[in-house]
């Protein structure tokens, strides 16, 4: 499987790190050794001093698809979670610097969480969907899907341009303003539409 990311589709986000707001999707990979196991707490990488959490909706691939267009891409996936998009700032914001890839700085080990899938229903408005993130008990990121520049049909079908979809790939489809540093020990709580679906540890 693949871990597909989008960085910078809430416009918000984009200023606070001071990047323009793209014309078109931005698209990186995670590994799939990226992924934590569920229940598992995330170990602080001795390279970075800020490691940043990003809470994110993610997606889940539930068909086999290339060129798909935007009017059939809701076909193509099917549950939904929250997830976090750990990152490396320090070493994200030196590659930045020099225009090189980020790779090292966003595919790390145990840099992909993500929490209990949940079925799409009919009735779920794909466009009027909350999430947030607590740290420690506190909230630190909420987001609204309306605010996303590029739709999720959008970017299935931006996506499959560049690679196969495959069932069992996941997208996470960008974090709203508010990202910043975890410490070890630290609690993390993520919720889609004020459902608790994660819950992880920093050690
Ligand atoms: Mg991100």
């Amino acid at each position: 499987m693949k871990i597909i990311c989008v960085g910078r589709n809430y416009a918000d986000h984009a200023k606070e790190l001071n990047n323009p707001v793209p014309d078109e999707p931005v698209i990186f990979l995670k590994p799939q050794s990226a992924l934590v196991r569920p229940k598992f707490p995330v170990h602080y990488p001795e390279f970075t001093d800020n490691l940043q959490y990003e809470c994110e909706i993610v997606i889940r691939i539930c068909r086999n698809g290339k060129q798909i267009t935007q009017k059939t891409a809701r076909q193509y996936f099917d549950h939904w979670t929250v997830g976090i998009d750990f990152t490396a700032r320090d070493l994200q914001n030196k590659l930045k610097a020099k225009g090189l890839p980020w790779e090292i700085a966003k595919g790390f080990d145990n840099s992909a969480v993500v929490g209990d899938w949940v079925k799409i229903e009919e009735q779920d408005s794909l466009y009027d969907t909350s999430f947030s993130l607590n740290v420690n008990g506190q909230n630190v990121q909420k987001g609204h899907t309306s605010d996303m520049l590029n739709s999720f049909e959008q970017i299935v079908s931006y996506v499959s341009k560049y690679f196969t979809l495959q069932i069992g790939d996941i997208i996470f489809t960008g974090t709203p303003a508010g990202v910043g540093p975890v410490l070890p020990f630290d609690k993390l709580e993520g919720y889609l539409n004020m459902q608790k679906l994660l819950e992880v540890e920093v050690r």
